[in-house]
């Protein structure tokens, strides 16, 4: 069929202010999988902005598990859990989440977004207040925004800022934080969080997306780096789209809170399971992930995130207080952040500007990001096209 469309003039309006502003995004199609080494219209280049931490997502063992769920059991859920869609797949890999992470029950999601839109959306209301980090991603204050409940965010990290928002609030409600920041890098200080909620009797809950896989033993994330368990932090959200290579979410927690959450969490109860063949491919990923090549490319990944910021502390750019994979060039406005994005493209390395709403005002950046699929050879591309890029601007700035 031939497209036609008829376009109201407020929705040409604000497309228009947002190409001014230089915020429009849009989609780019990669001819290839998701590998560092991709091809974008017949171009190469080696991309530094995937999800991607331990190179899982094109990894041969767990397209093999997907390929083999799928015969056994289809490829569609079918229907919600609650009602037939909740097939031997998830319940083996929910209990396999569970016993790696110490936690009574683990319940799945089919994305981190809904996940915390649900666990979010059922534990609080207009009594039930919620305060949360400043820099936490937008499904979390979408969680609070669907629960209609009262929201106050505290200052980046700043366990005093959450204590002054716990201690003027009449009501107890839920105290929540990204595990590592996701545009930032930088990880929460949990251990000290979990005693204010604890302190002042409100419920802790952590979305830990970029930890798990990539961070403490085992890749048990922040929870173990954080010296954590289930009665600390009793609510713990992790998705599959980063470290584990596939797609979907899970909350861990005790039987009672997922009880609850299986009455209440509308976006659990009303919506169709994820595919059992992801199910199976995300148990093969929790499976490596537990393993010696788990644990390796955690260090070879290590080994990047030390190497990168060695070379880059030499540059004349603002680099954050990260250890992790996310290693964020902070540039400032819009136009800047694009056109250093377009400057290293054109040397062969792929980074998307990310810009306001995503991150703040007047800090529009270079949202790196290191994967064990990296090669020694692409860390130094990368160092060395930054180093191009960024000399050549700081001179031009004198
Ligand atoms: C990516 C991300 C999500 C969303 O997870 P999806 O499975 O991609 O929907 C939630 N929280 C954080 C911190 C994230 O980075």
């Amino acid at each position: 069929m031939k497209p036609v469309s008829n376009t109201p003039g407020w929705i040409v309006a604000a497309l228009q202010e947002r190409r001014q502003l230089d915020l429009m995004r849009h989609t780019v199609t990669l001819n290839s999988p998701q590998i560092p080494h991709t091809h974008i219209q017949q171009h190469a280049y080696t991309a530094f902005c995937s999800n991607d931490y331990l190179g899982l997502a094109n990894h041969p063992i767990l397209i093999k598990a997907m390929s083999d769920t799928a015969a056994q059991y289809g490829v569609g859920g079918g229907s919600s859990h609650l009602v037939c869609g909740h097939l031997s797949p998830h319940q083996v890999l929910e209990e396999a989440l569970a016993d790696w992470l110490g936690y009574e029950r683990v319940m799945l999601f089919s994305a981190g977004y809904m996940a915390n839109l649900g666990v979010i959306s059922a534990l609080a209301d207009r009594h039930r207040p919620v305060v949360q980090d400043k820099l936490n991603h937008a499904s979390l204050i979408d969680g609070a925004r669907l629960a209609q409940a009262p929201l106050r965010r505290y200052l980046h990290n700043d366990v005093q800022s959450a204590e002054k928002l716990l201690v003027k609030s009449s009501d107890t409600g839920l105290l929540v934080t990204d595990g590592v920041f996701s545009m930032d890098g930088d990880v929460a200080p949990l251990a000290d969080l979990s005693s204010l909620a604890a302190r002042h009797d409100w419920l802790f809950m952590v979305d830990d997306a970029h930890g798990l896989g990539c961070l403490g033993e085992d890749g048990r994330g922040c929870l173990s780096l954080e010296g954590l368990d289930a009665r600390r932090l009793p609510i713990l959200v992790g998705t599959f789209g980063k470290a584990f290579g596939t797609a979907g979410a899970f909350v861990a927690t005790s039987h009672d809170i997922a009880d609850y959450l299986t009455q209440f969490a509308r976006p659990y109860v009303y919506t169709t399971s994820m595919s059992p063949a992801m199910a199976g491919a995300t148990l093969a990923s929790l499976r490596l992930i537990q393993s010696n090549e788990g644990q390796e490319r955690r260090e070879r990944l290590a080994r990047h995130i030390a190497y990168f910021r060695q070379r880059v502390q030499a540059l004349p750019v603002e680099l954050m207080a990260s250890n992790t994979a996310i290693q964020p060039i902070v540039v400032g406005d819009s136009a800047s952040a694009l056109r250093m994005s377009a400057e290293l493209k054109a040397l062969g390395v792929w980074c998307t500007a990310i810009r306001p709403p995503t991150v703040p005002a007047g800090r529009a950046r270079l949202r790196i990001t290191l994967s064990a699929a990296h090669s020694e050879a692409d860390l130094v591309l990368l160092c060395d096209s930054l180093e191009q890029v960024f000399t050549a601007t700081f001179l031009n700035a004198q």
